[in-house]
């Protein structure tokens, strides 16, 4: 069987903490404050054809065979002063790491940067980025660049990909 997905994007929502009916149609899934996961509109199914409109396009240009995830919140985030009234949490973080853990071994994709990464990541390989800012910033890890933050996250996927036990809890 040929994989359902090949890839992972990492988003926010530019958002409020509880995602609403946009957000639960542009993401696969979706992590509050809270660290609750809940699954948006589309399947990832969906997304291994773009051709129809039936699919979560969450990655302009890059929606193929790729699975939206989405930590809610940083509205009106300010690039400059790094901040937003509804900044991303730790307890949100992790959950969300724990979640790339195990799509990743779900679906087999590697943690590397053509295999999970942040749109900011994807946007900067671009002739013209177009100013993508998730993410950019961990509020719980303010000595983490803006440059290292895919890297940052890569990390932390493979440490919950070495503890993982064997039961899925979040996909
Ligand atoms: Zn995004």
């Amino acid at each position: 069987m040929s994989r359902l997905a090949n890839k992972i994007t990492v988003h926010h929502t530019a958002g409020n903490y509880q995602a609403n009916a946009t957000d639960k149609k542009a993401y696969h899934y979706l992590i509050d404050d809270k660290g609750n996961v809940t699954k948006g509109v589309y399947s990832i199914a969906d997304n291994m054809d773009c051709q129809d409109r039936k699919y979560a396009a969450h990655c302009g240009g890059n929606n193929t065979k790729n699975i939206g995830v989405a930590f809610c919140g940083n509205k009106e985030f300010s690039e400059k002063a790094l901040t937003s009234p509804q900044p991303l949490t730790r307890i949100q973080l992790e959950a969300g790491f724990k979640l790339l853990a195990e799509l990743a071994i779900k679906y087999d994709i590697p943690v590397t940067d053509q295999g999970i990464f942040t749109h900011y990541e994807y946007d900067q390989k671009k002739k013209k980025p177009e100013g993508k800012i998730d993410l950019i910033y961990l509020p719980p890890f303010p000595n983490v660049k803006r440059d290292e933050v895919g890297d940052f996250i890569r990390g932390k996927v493979r440490w919950y990909i070495n503890h993982f036990d064997g039961k899925f809890t979040l996909v």
